[in-house]
């Protein structure tokens, strides 16, 4: 298949969450079984493109933006250790900026920026000769696509019979914005909207709506998570849209690139381990809490269970319960507790000030450390993801694998990923709450901790976690079938 992928991020290159690691991981994915995958991503300006091997390339695309038209160069590589195809898009007045989408409030023109990337994309496929089976696009960055598609391109022989499929990653963040901006960018006349119309959402323009009500087929990332969006609030505003396309909108869980995510071949961590020489992860306890939080080696090697998380500090993480809870889990239970984690200023205030007040119990690092975060979830004990909600989460899964056992709350792709630990049985791999409390959060997590180091129970929790198998391959095959429906609706309505 020829497969057109569009999104705001990519790993290794430009990455703020999931988002990036997934759409790597599926692209390399079906690259590795054969198929034909051009990712198409903004040149942010943290991507050195010619260090990462990108060649720019002749002719520029020319992107029609109402009644104007706007160009872009293209810088055509590939994803490392992959034959997939990556395009930069190169529109330094849209993306020569620091940073991705604009932290923390956005960048005040990111619908102009990703209607342009959206819009792009079916351009440039045409310069380079792709000619897509499927169109892959994710969250509302590129969800106008699926739209653009249908309305202006399926006409033409290069996506006559090209599938639109939507990934919906989260669905909080919409795309909501001015008409009277975008509508004449788009080239729809203001006829189209009306309450009820695809381009009407209560006056405004929602390009994630657009793109749910355009796209052939949906999906998103956990099949808890497809249920959550269409019958609670956590649809955000979008149950209804969602309930009617029902029907299309399956729920395929994120994978796990484990030539990334793996203790045995880890290239971050000092010591590799495995399930049969868990000593190894010890050593990288020992090893993280005397290199970077600075204890002394006699203290490190002391028998305190080390909660760690790995997270964005935002209100959907579940930072607002360790607000109430994380202190007295410091000072009643006597854990340690090392954070990796940026995003809300009072968060991070608050990790600091912990941080001061308990400097050999509690570490932090504000920022993004992609070494960190692998050391992170190798050395903790638990992994904590006490999430409001959670469309698939990747964190717990990678935990699992380095036999960290995940504390987690049941919501969303937490639910389908960590079962509950049954000491009677010996089965599970974790510890769920229910209720979003901080006494909820703290009993369970002093309900965990009364198994760390108890055997039989320790090694068998951390044997199950390191057993099970999240793998993206069987994400990139459920994607595929999805693709095989998406084609079959497209000739079917073509018949
Ligand atoms: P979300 O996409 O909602 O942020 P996920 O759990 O799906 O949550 O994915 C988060 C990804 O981002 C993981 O790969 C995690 O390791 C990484 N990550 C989050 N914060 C940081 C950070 N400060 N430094 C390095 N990696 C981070």
């Amino acid at each position: 298949m020829n497969i057109l992928v569009g999104a705001a991020e990519l790993a290794p290159f430009a990455k703020a969450g999931g988002l990036a690691d997934v759409v790597a991981a599926l692209a390399r994915q079906w690259a590795a079984m054969g198929h034909r995958v051009l990712v198409v991503l903004p040149k942010y300006r943290m991507i050195d493109a010619p260090e990462w091997g990108f060649q720019p390339i002749e002719p520029a695309v020319a992107v029609p933006m109402g009644q104007t038209v706007e160009y872009a160069r293209l810088w055509l590589g590939t994803l490392p250790q992959s034959a997939a195809r990556v395009c930069l898009l190169d529109a330094p007045h849209y993306f020569d900026r620091e940073g991705i989408y604009g932290n923390p409030e956005g960048y005040p023109d990111n619908d102009r920026r990703y209607i342009f990337l959206s819009r792009a994309l079916l351009e440039l496929a045409q310069v380079l000769g792709f000619s897509p089976d499927i169109l892959h696009v994710h969250d509302y960055h590129t969800a106008v696509a699926a739209e653009l598609l249908r309305r202006f391109y399926r006409r033409t022989p290069q996506f006559y019979k090209t599938a639109s499929v939507l990934t919906v990653h989260n669905v909080a963040f919409q795309g909501i914005t001015d008409p009277a901006r975008v509508l004449p960018l788009l080239g729809i006349p203001w006829e189209e909207f009306y309450p009820g119309s695809l381009w009407e959402y209560y006056g405004a323009v929602n390009l994630l709506k657009v793109g749910i009500l355009a796209a052939d087929k949906l999906s998103t990332v956990s099949p808890s998570y497809a249920w959550e969006i269409r019958h609670t609030a956590l649809g955000e505003g979008l149950q209804g849209v969602l309930s009617v396309r029902g029907a299309d909108l399956v729920g395929i869980l994120n994978g796990v690139d484990y030539e990334e995510w793996s203790p045995e071949r880890d290239r971050y961590l000092p010591v590799p381990y495995s399930a049969e020489f868990l000593a190894g992860k010890e050593l990288n306890k020992q090893r993280l809490l005397t290199e970077w939080a600075g204890l002394p080696e006699a203290e490190a090697q002391a028998p305190v269970p080390l909660l760690g998380m790995v997270t964005r500090l935002t209100d959907q993480k579940g930072i607002d319960l360790l607000l109430h809870a994380l202190e007295p889990l410091v000072q009643h239970l006597g854990v340690r507790f090392a954070l990796l984690g940026s995003g809300a200023g009072h968060y991070e205030s608050f990790f600091r000030y912990l941080a001061s007040r308990y400097s050999r119990q509690v570490f932090v690092y504000i920022g993004y450390n992609e070494p960190l975060a692998h050391r992170i979830i190798a050395a903790a004990d638990f992994l904590l993801m006490p999430s409001r909600y959670e469309p698939c989460g990747l964190t717990q899964m990678y935990a699992l694998r380095y036999g960290t056992i995940p504390i987690v709350r049941a919501v969303g792709g937490l639910r389908d990923t960590v079962r509950d630990y049954d000491p009677i049985s010996g089965t599970g791999w974790g510890f769920c709450f229910a209720d979003y409390t901080p006494e909820a959060l703290f009993g369970t997590v002093q309900y965990a901790l009364s198994f760390y180091g108890a055997e039989p129970h320790w090694e068998r929790l951390r044997r199950n976690a390191m057993a099970c198998d999240f793998s993206i391959r069987r994400s990139a095959e459920q994607y595929l079938q999805l693709f095989e429906w998406a084609l079959e609706k497209v000739r079917a309505e073509r018949a």
